[in-house]
Order: C-alpha cells, then sequence, then structure tokens
C-alpha cells in the first residue's frame, strides 16, 4: 500500500491520530452539532461545539471513514479547542488553502495538518482532509445564524477529482 508523497514520519502521524482520535467523546450539551458526508469516499463526521462566549470550549469530532479524513478531524480537535471563533476560521480557510495549492502560511499555526500537505497532490482524498474544516465552518456559520446546520457534503467541492490514486495502510 502506498501513500505515494506522504513520508514516513507524517505517514505515522496521520496513523496516530486515525487510531487514538482527539476530541472523540460525544458531547453532552452541544451548542450546535453538524454532519458532513463525503461520498467519493464514504467518510462521515459529526461535528459537536460548545462555546464559552466567542470561545469554542469544548469540541466533539465523531469521525468515521478513512484514515485522511478521520486524522484530520481528530487534528481538528487538537487544534481549535480553546481557540475564539475567529481564530478557528482562520486555520480552516488555511487549511483550505493549502489543500487547494498553497504553501503552509508562517503566520498561521496548523499544527500536525503539516502531515496532510501531501494530500493535496491528490484531488480524491481532499476532500478527505476538508471535511471535517467545512463541517466546522457550517457548523460556526449556522450557529452565528441561529440556524441548525444542513449536513454538509463534499461532492463537487473538487470536480476535476482524478481516480483515487493513493491509499493508506490502516492496519498493522
Ligand atoms: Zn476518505
Amino acid at each position: 500500500m502506498s501513500m505515494g508523497p506522504i513520508d514516513d514520519l507524517y505517514r505515522e502521524v496521520i496513523l496516530d491520530h486515525h487510531r487514538n482520535p482527539r476530541g472523540c467523546e460525544p458531547l453532552v450539551d452541544p451548542d450546535v452539532s453538524a454532519e458532513g458526508r463525503n461520498p467519493s469516499c464514504g467518510d462521515e463526521v459529526t461535528l459537536q461545539l460548545k462555546f464559552e462566549g466567542d470561545t469554542i470550549a469544548r469540541v466533539g469530532v465523531l469521525a468515521r471513514g478513512c484514515a485522511i479524513s478521520t486524522s484530520s478531524g481528530s487534528m481538528l480537535a487538537d487544534l481549535i479547542e480553546g481557540r475564539t471563533i475567529a481564530q478557528a476560521r482562520e486555520i480552516a480557510d488555511a487549511f483550505r488553502d493549502v489543500m487547494h495549492g498553497k504553501t503552509f502560511p508562517a503566520e498561521v499555526d496548523l499544527g500536525d495538518l503539516e502531515a496532510l500537505e501531501g494530500v493535496q497532490q491528490f484531488p480524491v482524498r481532499i476532500k478527505c482532509a476538508v471535511l471535517p474544516w467545512v463541517t466546522l465552518l457550517d457548523a460556526v456559520l449556522a450557529h452565528h445564524e441561529g440556524r441548525t446546520p444542513d449536513p454538509v457534503n463534499t461532492e463537487g467541492v473538487n470536480d476535476d477529482a482524478a481516480p483515487m490514486s493513493v491509499s493508506i495502510k490502516e492496519n498493522e
């Protein structure tokens, strides 16, 4: 099984998040709960947020799917808990920019997301990586607008998707 340009160090980071996801405890009383789906791979995520003022006090990420989507969700939980909504949006926007070919920004700390940089060469897997983040952005927007989030679907995010050409070994 090949992960293409994803080197061994990054591979270990991704698999560690996949096997030991952060923030995977469901929240008892979330302020907002959003669903995201990536039909092209079968990934699903439920993202829950609990706010204290403008701060994201608690994050619950219940991710099911491939290692790239679940690890990205785990990294999300690591990165945004305790941040303001504005900071979380900045991180989400920066990561989406990276997935669409930009280099990692110097001014935004994307933590372990660096390990997913190689995914940007594989359009089908980009949808896996961004799924938790587009779901987050929708959840924050829905909460701001006082509505229940609509389910997010990544179909059509990258219409130039190439055949799935990278896979990840999920078992030892
Ligand atoms: Zn996937």
